[in-house]
């Protein structure tokens, strides 16, 4: 028997029990012979910690078979809990007396746990305690399938400048915000439908049984339930506010996958058009948000890579004091347009961020690198853009192994440059990328550094080689005192790191003369070179 039994007699005393319940209990049934149950058994309410009821004395009370309903959390006397079922029927004698009791006790632990994962994490983002995205398609699917005629609508909000909290405050102050967003719109939904998180602040409302009036009316609901208070944080108070998208769910609403873009593209065509509104969905419209906004850029960014049309260009970083690399220079990506007209990576690559696109292109990118890398001998070394999405893709890491070993470059030859807003956010993922490629050999830039607010404090945790100045900075530092105070501050603290320091963005000679001469250790920009094709 895999259960736990005790048999008590009618007065709920020990009289006898197996082995795995001598194991549940943590005592043997020689010193519990006789003792009663209640006082050697304790167990409370899983949830609530109260204790229970004993379910022995109940079913003795009762004469009739007895289950615990509660979840049940069993003390053991060494401090050890166990998650039990129980139940408990009588024993009567031949004369029909009563004559005692069986307990039957299952030890649901190790089960529960997985259940546990599985049916609440499996489905729930921890944070917020709402639906997760996969979840919301599954149950999109599942009233699409049960017959989409019926109507119902989806909605999707965007929080207009939530970057702005979590740079300004920190990451602390976003989760709160995004927990007290999510019980808003919890508490705004009802029992009219469900509430999921789609994004990092991004929220879906399935309402199935909406019409499309109501379904309107709804996403206006919702967004002044998300905009009606202010968010506040120490001395910072913010006003929320939501950009909305709608979808009707007629017959022709199409698969969940669609049905959701459409949702993000309306909500998308909401914040172009001024944030903080409303905007309904209709078929006419997906043209519109392919035109202007960013979802062309998906097709696009899949069209360039069956057809080739990505390729690589490369920046001189020149050393200056202090600067040991010879050959060293700034791997960038660009997109050939269909008319041969060169596309910069600013324009797709926050697409191609937003709809995880770029572990694809990075991976791209230190492939040819590397492929380039190995056909020109030794001597060079090269710098590469990596995304946040990336670095926390687990794969990327093993691609990024693989290929150094299959171009049998020496790894340190290659540098990776991140931004801190990504290494921030990725912080534990961004820390195992950095360490298994450093123990390679290859080294890594924190590129655009300063341009983010949460800069010197993640410095010292981030185990980096180069600091790179932000051009924004270094552009004009001849004409600004402050610039060039904050850049020779920059410096002074990379040097105290043992790190070298990069001024990227230089545009003149008197720019480079002023670095130089505060012994910044290498320049990049268009007056050292232009990026030219690698
Ligand atoms: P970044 O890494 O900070 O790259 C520097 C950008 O500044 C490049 O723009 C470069 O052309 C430009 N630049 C260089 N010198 C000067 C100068 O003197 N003045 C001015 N005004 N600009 C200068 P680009 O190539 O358009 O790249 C923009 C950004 O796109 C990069 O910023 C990087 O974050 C991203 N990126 C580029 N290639 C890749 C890539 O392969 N993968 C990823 N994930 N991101 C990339
Ligand atoms: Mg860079
Ligand atoms: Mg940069």
């Amino acid at each position: 028997i895999g259960d736990g039994v005790v048999r008590v007699d009618a007065l709920g005393r020990v009289e006898s029990m197996n082995p795995v319940a001598e194991r549940l209990l943590g005592r043997r049934v020689e010193e519990v012979a006789g003792v009663t149950l209640d006082e050697v058994y304790r167990r409370v309410d899983e949830t609530t910690a109260k204790p229970l009821a004993s379910l022995v004395s109940l079913c003795l009370a009762q004469r009739r078979r007895v289950e615990s309903t509660e979840r049940c959390l069993l003390l053991r006397g060494d401090g050890e809990e166990r998650v039990v079922q129980e139940s408990a029927a009588p024993v009567f004698d031949r004369d029909g007396a009563l004559a005692g009791a069986v307990l039957v006790v299952r030890d649901v632990t190790r089960l529960t746990g997985m259940e546990r994962e599985v049916s609440y994490f499996a489905t729930h983002d921890p944070l917020t305690g709402l639906l997760h995205r996969r979840e919301l398609e599954r149950r999109l699917a599942r009233h699409l399938a049960a017959g989409g005629g019926r109507g119902g609508a989806l909605v999707h909000l965007d929080l207009d400048e939530f970057r702005v909290v979590n740079d300004l405050c920190g990451h602390n102050a976003g989760d709160e915000l995004l927990r007290e967003v999510a019980e808003r719109l919890f508490e705004a939904v009802g029992d009219a439908g469900v509430v999921a998180r789609m994004g990092a602040d991004e929220f879906g409302v399935l309402l199935p049984r909406a019409s499309a009036a109501e379904g309107r009316r709804r996403a206006e609901e919702l967004r002044l339930a998300v905009g009606g208070r202010r968010f506040l944080w120490r001395e910072h108070s913010f006003d929320v506010r939501a950009s909305v998208g709608v979808v009707t769910l007629g017959a022709s609403a199409g698969e969940p996958p669609q049905v959701i873009t459409a949702a993000e593209a309306a909500c998308l065509a909401a914040k172009e058009r001024g944030r903080d509104r409303v905007h309904e969905y209709r078929p006419h419209d997906r043209e519109l948000a392919q035109r202007h906004g960013e979802m062309q850029w998906i097709h696009r960014i899949h069209r360039a890579f069956d057809e080739d049309r990505f390729c690589l260009h490369r920046q001189p970083i020149r050393p200056l004091a202090g600067g040991v690399e010879e050959n060293f220079s700034e791997v960038l990506i660009r997109m050939r347009d269909n008319d041969g007209r060169l596309v910069a990576p600013g324009a797709f690559i926050p697409a191609a961020e937003r709809y995880h696109l770029i572990p694809q292109i990075d991976r791209w990118v230190v492939r040819t690198a590397l492929a380039g890398l190995a056909a020109e001998g030794d001597g060079a070394c090269l710098a590469l853009n990596v995304s946040g999405l990336s670095l926390s893709d687990e794969r990327f890491l093993d691609d990024v192994l693989a290929a150094i070993e299959t171009s049998g470059v020496d790894p340190r030859r290659l540098c990776f440059e991140i931004t801190e807003t990504a290494a921030v956010a990725h912080l534990a993922r961004a820390h195992r990328f950095m360490a298994v490629l450093r123990a390679q050999g290859c080294r890594f830039v924190l590129d655009d550094f300063g341009s983010g607010l949460s800069s010197f404090a993640y410095l010292k945790n981030l185990p980096v080689d180069f600091l790179k100045i932000s051009g924004q900075f270094v552009r004009g530092i001849e004409e600004n005192e402050l610039q060039l105070a904050l850049v020779r501050s920059i410096h002074q603290i990379g040097e105290l790191m043992r790190m070298g320091t990069i001024a990227e963005g230089v545009e003149t000679a008197s720019a480079l003369d002023a670095l130089h001469e505060m012994g910044v250790h290498y320049a990049q920009g268009f007056w050292i070179g232009r990026p030219e094709p690698m």
